[in-house]
């Protein structure tokens, strides 16, 4: 018989099984740092154009995610995060 290991998500704030609600912005990035719980740094690259020379200028930024329970990510990840509400003082995006 086998027995599947059935991970229970009991966050409120997720995206799957919580009531989290996601609009706005998708980002594809880099995981930088997990080591805060439920929470990693996500490096995300984009260029933006510079009106004064027409050229587009690569730009990196990093954002704080949040990780729901059922989810775990390690550093040099390439994850998907959805922009949502302000979920703490530095966090509005959750990865999906
Ligand atoms: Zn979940």
């Amino acid at each position: 018989m086998e027995k599947k290991e059935q991970v229970v998500c009991k966050d409120r704030r997720c995206p799957v099984h919580g009531g989290l609600k996601t609009h706005g912005r998708l980002f594809e990035g880099i995981v930088a740092s997990s080591k805060a719980k439920k929470t990693a740094s996500v490096v995300i690259a984009f260029n933006r154009k510079v009106p004064k020379y027409e050229r587009l200028e690569k730009r990196r930024s990093k954002l704080h995610v949040h990780v729901p329970d059922c989810r775990t990510v390690k550093e040099g990840d390439r994850v998907q995060i959805m922009e949502t509400r302000k979920l703490s003082k530095t966090k509005s995006f959750v990865l999906i």
